[in-house]
């Protein structure tokens, strides 16, 4: 049985919960599940909203549908775009990722991929099969940016192909999009061994690649997926807990930082907050979101 908790006790629960969450520990939720108090968490740290069923164990199937369910508007921009109040974050000291990291005039997708060529630039080249560059719209106003190729996606070559790719493409659906419209990439494009975050020395080395395929998108929005993703293009130490949801800056680009897929696969509640994400996303975009049904 859930008991009230005092404010004191309420932040200092969440903030450990943060922290669980940004040192990668996100099946914290799932293997306390078992016992009472951490019910008690789990809505003190995932307050749920209309549009998303909370439990179940089809949780891919939770998010809107883009057919039927919320009737969102798929011809895009159906509204007028709204212009977020951008917050800016305190970054790490030190050298950039990025400050020294040229414009290159005239470049292009293809030549970014051609310049990173068989990469043996850090060590994942030795344990992957395929490099995982990016896919999508060359043009698009949206990209996504993940942490790194898991196994699915290292065989195939594709970004986010396995079952949170499953759960991406639902949630660009749901938006009224499609994969096709967007840019999906990853911050290091070789599968880090066992699933591992990828290493700092392994980001430093693949993110001009990441920042050249941003810059030449010239893409509208960026939203990172998970902690990796923002801390790389954000340059921060904290935690995503503590700025997910923001509308942030990148190289002058509108940024937003919301959970990785993944981590809903674990922890389904928290695609309420999610969908809440990408509605704004979706309002800078100038996509409409039908009032109306809610998913369940
Ligand atoms: N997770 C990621 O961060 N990227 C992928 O491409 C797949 C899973």
């Amino acid at each position: 049985m859930a008991e009230r908790v005092s404010e004191t006790l309420h932040k200092k629960l969440s903030d450990r919960l943060g922290f669980y969450e940004d040192l990668g520990i996100q099946l914290f939720y799932r293997d306390r599940g078992a016992v009472a108090a951490p019910d008690t968490v789990r809505r003190l740290e995932l307050p749920s909203v209309a549009n998303f069923s909370t439990a179940d164990l089809q949780e891919e199937q939770t998010l809107p549908k883009p057919a039927g369910k919320p009737a969102l508007q798929k011809t895009a921009p159906a509204a007028t775009p709204v212009s977020p109040k951008i917050v800016s974050l305190p970054v790490v000291a030190g050298p950039s990722l990025f400050e020294s990291v040229e414009k290159i005039a005239g470049d292009t997708l293809l030549k970014t991929r051609e310049d990173l060529g068989e990469c043996t630039r850090c060590k994942l080249h030795s344990t992957r099969h395929k490099i995982v560059f990016g896919d999508g719209n060359p043009k698009a106003e949206l990209v996504f940016v993940g942490e790194g190729p898991g196994a699915d996606e290292d065989a195939q070559g594709l970004p986010f192909v396995g079952r949170a790719g499953k759960l991406l493409t639902q949630m660009i659906e749901a938006m009224g999009l499609q994969r096709k419209d967007v840019y999906i990439c990853n911050v290091v494009k070789c599968r880090p061994p066992e699933n591992r975050q990828p290493e700092e020395d392994e980001v430093r080395t693949c993110s001009p690649f990441l920042l050249r395929q941003i810059d030449v998108i010239a893409p509208k929005v960026i939203v990172c997926l998970g902690a990796v993703a923002a801390k790389t293009l954000l340059q921060t130490n904290r935690g995503i807990s503590q700025f997910r949801g923001e509308w942030l800056e990148f190289r002058g680009r509108k940024l937003l930082a919301t959970y990785h897929p993944a981590y809903l696969l674990r922890n389904p509640p928290a695609k309420s907050e999610v969908w809440k994400d990408l509605q704004k996303v979706m309002a800078v975009l100038g996509l409409e979101v039908k009032k109306g049904k809610s998913s369940s």
